[in-house]
């Protein structure tokens, strides 16, 4: 049978009304209707919690008729039919304005299935002409009697719409795979034996409706499988193909740059920082390209794994980029480098090393005449590192060699932005790519997100790291802790330090000179209609000055500003002029100023686990121990506060990740947040299913390795192209 029997259009198959009425749940072909699995299974004898009901959903539920009265209509003329039906426990009203046929067949004792809009009246859960289907003796409703016949005791409930019940979902399911034989199956036969998975159709046939729950149980995991599977064939053909391309070999001198950096370096290389290096200097030195992402928590020392790799890559004659996704950022790397470098990066100037090489910072903002000698200097070779933001990936820039590209933070960049600056490199041969997350990220999400990548993890800090003691301030009706927390941050400045003050708004007005709309940095601040407004940088810097910190130089930073003001303001902050810094998350990744040694983050339940980790890891760099404290007006044992406790018990990030993953929803889960790239998973959850996502991404990599056309499985060749199709957002945009 043809691969083409899964896009025929359900038209071809179920009658022109019910293939209307599909298409109100987005049904159009076969595999459409197909892969619309049952969202539940009601248990024969077994009936739904009627208390758990939600007023305005749609809802199908399992329930035993208790009582039925008729009455007639109060204004007009008729019969109203009221059905109370029960779980055993709570009751639910089903009311009919007419008394037809089918509505007779509801009598005391019956049960069934009803489908329909939950409202209230008059203080009462019901239903207003539900569709039903009565599952003992006879039913009025044919065509859903049908359907019955091919549910074992385990009854399919479909999402369902108005138009369409779970039962009209079910009949033409059955309908659909009834007459089939054979379907293209993209698990070649080995791999399936070897997994000990069912068919491809059994599958199908067992999730629509199951004979028992073993049988259920096999088919959700061959479905689940089959997705990560092609998902896992997707990215390793990626992989190995990226993999193919030519690259120069990079290897480090033995008296170079690299090896006087190393001499230099006043701490040293942690146990993780030389594993994961040694990683990366074998593979700069193969004349393919490196795919690497990079993660470990804040403060682990990604910088200066990514320097080491970039001088190892100058030794060999090449040149290094350094991508970071915002302006602030780039200064702030290019601040860091020419701090770790010292004399070496000043390379061919007076006083500088013989061997040293020249750090260039080229950003949407430098100004034209700094920005011509840049790129003279990039074009010429002379400027061994490269930093930028995506600026660098203007045609104008011309690389004399580029064998490295770091990209920094990559849930800011898609995978296309990083394709543009690997073509940046004007030769045949692809620089290698080091991609750094600060986020330490799941195992599970990490090969779902970035299975295109090999993946290395710093899982150790640097030692003696000052501790940051976390503190939940409940605000609420205690005005003194709030008046306590402005003196604490007050005692903190005259000791010398800074503070940062996070908020997760910007405010109306903006500083003058400002351009009017956010820029990236402010990707995520939460201005959304209809939420009461988080407290604002504007309105508490302004009430700082003039009130608890009066007195107190308080700076302000936040992503409606311009980059020299911004630049200006962080450097305030730095230098101690004004210690105090009200912002919105730009400051969330990378920043590092070690005499922050305090941060209040304000409506702190406003912001996600995962990112108040991150907004954490700001203090705590230096020698002297931090606090950070998580102002919020959450009550105790809401879920909101919850998370923030959850926050202050640990400064784990990786055990953070991975509540933030148990606390997500499976649709935000790799959302744009987490990681830049829209998830679109059906079936797969990467929470519940990591055992079986790792096997898949195993299998996977074997197939492709042996045959990496994909020629002896054209099933899985097609499959793996309508996913790619499907699911273009997912791989390409970021
Ligand atoms: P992140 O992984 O968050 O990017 P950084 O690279 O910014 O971390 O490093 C955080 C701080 O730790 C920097 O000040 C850096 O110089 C310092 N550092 C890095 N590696 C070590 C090490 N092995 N020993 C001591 N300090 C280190
Ligand atoms: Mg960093």
């Amino acid at each position: 049978m043809s691969d083409d029997l899964l896009s025929r259009p359900l038209t071809d198959v179920v009658g022109a009304g019910t293939a209307r009425a599909l298409r109100s749940l987005d049904l159009a072909t076969i595999g459409d209707l197909l892969w619309h699995l049952p969202r539940r299974y009601a248990q024969r004898g077994q009936l739904t919690d009627l208390a758990a009901l939600v007023p305005g959903e749609q809802a199908t539920v399992l329930a035993r008729v208790e009582r039925v009265s008729v009455r007639p209509m109060r204004q007009r003329r008729g019969q109203v039919m009221e059905v109370v039906v029960t779980d055993g426990h709570a009751q639910l009203r089903l009311t009919f304005f007419s008394v037809r046929g089918p509505q007779r067949s509801l009598v005391e004792g019956q049960v069934g299935l009803f489908a329909g809009k939950v409202d209230v009246y008059r203080g009462t859960r019901q239903l207003v002409h539900p569709e039903f289907l009565l599952l003992e003796g006879d039913s009025g409703a044919d065509a859903a009697q049908e359907a019955l016949q091919f549910a074992g005791d385990l009854i399919p409930v479909y999402p369902a719409t108005q138009a369409m019940s779970s039962w009209r979902v079910a009949k033409a399911v059955a309908t659909v795979l009834r007459p089939l034989r054979e379907i293209p199956d993209p698990i070649p036969s080995d791999v399936a034996r070897a997994r000990g998975l069912p068919e491809r159709l059994a599958a199908l046939r067992w999730a629509h409706d199951p004979p028992d729950r073993d049988s259920l149980a096999g088919a959700m995991t061959r479905l689940r499988y089959e997705e990560a599977f092609v998902l896992q064939v997707e990215l390793a053909r990626r992989r190995a193909a990226a993999m193919a391309l030519p690259a120069i070999p990079r290897q480090g001198a033995q008296a170079g740059l690299l090896a006087s950096f190393d001499r230099r370096r006043p701490f040293p290389l942690t146990e993780a920082q030389q594993g994961v290096g040694a990683e990366i200097a074998a593979e700069l030195a193969r004349a393919h390209p490196m795919h690497r992402l990079l993660h470990g928590d804040v403060g682990t020392g990604k910088t200066v794994v990514a320097l080491r790799a970039m001088l190892a890559v100058i030794d060999a004659g090449g040149q290094a980029a350094l991508l970071a996704p915002t302006e602030v950022l780039a200064q702030q790397h290019e601040r860091t480098l020419r701090a770790l470098l010292g004399p070496l990066a000043e390379g061919g100037m007076l006083g500088g090393s013989d061997l040293g090489t020249q750090v260039v910072l080229l950003t949407g903002s430098s100004a034209t005449a700094w920005r011509r000698q840049a790129l003279a200097r990039i074009a010429d070779g002379s400027a061994g590192i490269v930093v930028g933001t995506h600026a660098l990936l203007s045609q104008q820039v011309r690389f004399h060699d580029l064998g490295l590209v770091v990209i920094d933070e990559q849930h800011r960049f898609g995978v296309e932005q990083r394709a543009a600056l690997a073509e940046r490199a004007d030769t045949t041969h692809r620089p290698h790519v080091l991609v750094l997350t600060a986020t330490p990220i799941p195992r599970t999400i990490a090969m779902t997100v970035f299975g295109d990548l090999d993946i290395s993890v710093l899982d150790q800090a640097p030692p003696g790291r000052a501790p940051i003691a976390t503190h939940v301030v409940a605000v609420q009706d205690r005005p003194h802790y709030l008046q306590r927390v402005w003196e604490r941050v007050r005692e903190e400045v005259e000791a010398g330090r800074r503070v940062y003050v996070v908020c997760p708004r910007i405010g109306e007005g903006g500083a003058a000179g400002s351009s009017p709309t956010p820029s990236e940095e402010d990707w995520w601040v939460a201005d959304e209609d209809g939420v009461t407004p988080g407290t604002a940088v504007l309105d508490l810097a302004d009430q700082l000055r003039s009130g608890p910190l009066s007195g107190v130089e308080v700076a302000v930073l936040h992503g409606r500003m311009t980059a020299e003001d911004k630049d200006a303001a962080m450097a305030a902050f730095v230098s101690g002029a004004a210690p105090v810094l009200v912002c919105t998350t730009v400051i969330e990744v990378g920043v590092d100023v070690p005499q922050a040694t305090a941060m209040v983050v304000v409506d702190a339940d406003r912001f996600g686990v995962a990112q108040l980790h991150q907004l954490r890891g700001r203090v705590g760099r230096g020698t002297h121990t931090s606090v950070c404290l998580l102002l919020t007006s959450a009550p105790a044992g809401s879920p909101a506060r919850a998370r923030l406790d959850a926050v202050a018990a640990t400064t784990d990030g990786f055990a953070l990740a991975e509540l933030d993953l148990q606390q997500r929803r499976e649709g935000d889960l790799l959302g744009v947040a987490q990681s830049g790239r829209q998830s679109s998973l059906r079936l797969l959850s990467a929470r519940r299913d990591a055992a079986l996502i790792a096997q898949a991404r195993q299998d996977a990599i074997a197939v492709v390795a042996a045959d990496p056309q994909l020629r002896a499985h054209p099933d899985l060749a097609a499959e793996v192209a309508r996913m790619t199709a499907d699911r273009a957002d997912y791989l390409e945009r970021g």
